[in-house]
C-alpha cells in the first residue's frame, strides 16, 4: 500500500468517491502529527498508485481553483478590492477601481 495523498478529515469524503467512480479501491488511514493535527492518508495497492494520484492531483488543482473564485473581485492593476461596480447592459458588470482608477471587467 502507499499513501496517494494526506488531507484533513473533511476532505476524503470527496476524494475517496472519485477513486470509486475510477475504480480504484482505496483505504483511510488516520495519522496524528506531531503538532496534535489529525490528517488522513488515503492508501492505495501500488498497482493503482499513479492513478490514484491523478485523481488527487485534478481534485486538488479544482480546489485551488474553486477557492480563487471564490475570493472574488479585485482590481487587476493594483489588486484593491476597492472599487465601484457599474452595470452595463450587454456587457455584464464593469468595475472601477477606487484606489488607482483602472477600469476592468471580470
Ligand atoms: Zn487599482
Amino acid at each position: 500500500m502507499k499513501a496517494i495523498a494526506s488531507l484533513e478529515v473533511g476532505q476524503t469524503p470527496e476524494v475517496l468517491e472519485r477513486l470509486s467512480k475510477e475504480a480504484i479501491p482505496a483505504e483511510i488511514r488516520t495519522v496524528t502529527q506531531e503538532s496534535g493535527l489529525e490528517l488522513s492518508e488515503i492508501m492505495v495497492e501500488d498497482s493503482f498508485y499513479e492513478r490514484g494520484c491523478e485523481v488527487v492531483e485534478t481534485w486538488y488543482s479544482q480546489q485551488l481553483a474553486a477557492a480563487k473564485k471564490r475570493s472574488g473581485v479585485y482590481c487587476r492593476k493594483c489588486g484593491s478590492r476597492n472599487y465601484d461596480r457599474t452595470w452595463v447592459e450587454r456587457v455584464g458588470y464593469t468595475y472601477k477601481c477606487k484606489v488607482c482608477g483602472y477600469d476592468f471587467a471580470c
